[in-house]
Formats: C-alpha cells, structure tokens, sequence
C-alpha cells in the first residue's frame, strides 16, 4: 500500500519538538499548506526513480510529495536539526539522501558535495521552497552546469519570479532573467500567499518552472553571452552605443556591431531581446573574432518566446 503523506501538524510538532524557532537569516517559512506541496510535486512530474535535488527541505513537508511522486530525493539543508527532522519523517527513506551542508561554497559555486550526488548523464531536476539568500545564484550555477536540470519548478519571492520572467523592456529586465531565458524556458506557475507559511513572510511567494531548452547554444557561446550580459547592465543607464564603447574601448567596433545587427546607438540594454544579446555575443568583439561554434552544437538559437 503506497504511504499517505503526513498532515502539517505533524512536522510542526517535530519541530518544535527539535527546539526549532524560524529563522529568519536562513529564510525559514515553512509551507504549511498541503495542497500546494502536492502540487509542487506535481509541477515537477518526476519520472520513477528520477533525481530531484531539494535545497532547504525544513522539516520534509515537500520532500514527502516527491518522494510519493517515485523521485529519488537529494535534499540539502543548511540546518542540522531540520536535516534529522527531513529524515525522520520520510515516507520512502530509501530513496531520500540529506545532506547537512549549505548548498553553496562562497557566492560563485555550488557545494562539492552536492555537486557530487548530481547525475552527470541523465536526466534530472530541481523542485524546493527556496531560501531567499540562496535561490538567485544557485539557479544560475545549476543553469550553467555540463548535465544541467531539465527543469527548475521553485517557489521563491514574486519579486525574484519577475526578475526572472521578466520580458524585454521594464525594470526587471536584468542579467538573474537573462542568464536563465538563455538556458531555460520559464513561466509562473501559481501565486501563493504569506498565510500559506510558517511563520507567514511579508511579501507573497510565487512558484515558477524553467524548462531546459533544446535549442540552448553550447557551452563557449554561453561564457561569451553571460559576458556581454555582464558588460551591458554594469552601468544600465548608459546607452548601448556608451556601453560598448567603454567597455570595449574601440568606438568604431562599437557603433559597426550596432549597425550591423540593427540595434538602437541610443537604447538601453534592457530594451534588447534575448537573441539580440546572443547575436552580440556570438560577433567579434574587443579580442578579435570567436570561434565558429562547434559544427555538432545543434541549432543554438535560443529565441524569447522559448519552449
Ligand atoms: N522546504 C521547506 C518547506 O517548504 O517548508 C522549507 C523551505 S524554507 C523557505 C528554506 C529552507 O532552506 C530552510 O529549511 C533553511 O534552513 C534552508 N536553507 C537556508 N539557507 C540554506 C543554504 N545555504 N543551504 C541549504 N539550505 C539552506
């Protein structure tokens, strides 16, 4: 007989039994919320058997849906006492590895020990409640690894859902969106409000999925894109025609690159799409020409309207 989830109520006893207080530096809001936990399990849609990495599983609660959903779950918790908890609870401990470690090593890469549970020629995927501090550099750095998820389904602050969603043109618009847009097709799954946390948070959460996109451009075009995008929103308010020339140091290059591709000398960077940051990306610029990309590297022509 297939285990039935465990009610809230239970997690929240353990960890109060565990002496947990929320904290608020670790980004601690507890789902409470059963229907959305199972829906987040859902969303995500693991194959039997497939890797689901979880960063910051709190007391299990989500675990338990997707480890019910047949995924193999590697969850990662910064916090001992909520690691044991995550343990202790689990419906299919089998298939359930915690590891007791921050998901990061410093600001630029993922954790070693993390990255040495990730499959690194199949399939696999991401679905968390993540901590706040965390959950912008970890999609990116998971984003830009050689077997990256096949999918991101994440709950996280509706503000950092816009940045990442954010369509060419407004505010958001900025380096966290595009570094994922280029990699992965994203949309907004479902808005969720403060009341479905323990304790609730003062701005409402949203879950988004990212979906791996075949059309992806291989790995040296990526550094190259993720460098243009660098250069561009240092200074935001500058013209692209200003940017380019002080970042490059070459006017001329400059203002033949824009013409070339069509590009407004006096619009922002925000006002480009996605393949016109490519395009860029993939010309020469102040070294000299790029290589060509590697003939077998697919279409690599990744386009804003996505998957
Ligand atoms: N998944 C649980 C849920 O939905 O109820 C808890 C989600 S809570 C928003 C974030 C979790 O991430 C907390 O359990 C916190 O301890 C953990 N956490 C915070 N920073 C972390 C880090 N750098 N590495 C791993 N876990 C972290």
């Amino acid at each position: 007989m297939t285990a039935r989830p465990r009610p809230w109520s239970e997690f929240r006893a353990a960890l109060e039994a565990a002496g947990v207080r929320p904290s608020r530096r670790l980004g601690q809001n507890f789902l409470v919320d059963a229907n959305l936990a199972e829906a987040i399990a859902r969303d995500a849609d693991p194959q039997p058997g497939e890797t689901v990495l979880e960063v910051g599983p709190g007391g299990g609660f989500l675990t338990q849906h997707l480890l019910l959903a047949g995924a193999r779950v590697v969850a990662v918790e910064i916090d001992a006492r909520l690691a044991a908890v995550t343990r202790d609870l689990a419906p299919e401990p089998e298939r359930l590895e915690v590891l007791n470690v921050d998901v990061l090593a410093g600001k630029h890469a993922l954790a070693p020990e993390v990255l040495a549970r990730l499959p690194v020629d199949e399939p696999w995927q991401l679905a968390a409640n993540l901590p706040y501090s965390v959950a912008s550099p970890l999609l990116v750095l998971l984003a830009r690894l050689p077997n990256p998820p096949r999918a991101m389904t994440a709950l996280v602050q509706a503000e950092v859902a816009d940045r990442i969603l954010a369509p060419p043109g407004g505010r958001d618009r900025g380096p966290l969106g595009l570094r994922l847009a280029v990699t992965h097709a994203g949309r907004r799954l479902r808005t969720v409000a403060p009341r479905l946390f323990w304790p609730p948070p003062k701005v409402e959460s949203a879950v988004i999925r990212l979906e791996l996109r075949a059309d992806r451009p291989p790995p040296a075009e990526l550094a190259a894109f993720d460098a243009v995008v660098e250069v561009l929103f240092r200074h935001r308010r500058q013209t692209l025609e200003r940017r380019l020339r002080e970042a490059w140091g070459d006017a001329t290059l400059a203002r033949r690159r824009i013409a070339e591709l069509g590009l407004d000398p006096r619009g922002r960077p925000e006002g480009l799409a996605l393949e016109d940051l490519l395009a860029l990306a993939r010309g020469p610029g102040p070294s000299g020409p790029r290589p060509d990309p590697a003939p077998d590297a697919g279409g690599s022509r990744a386009t804003e309207s996505g998957a």
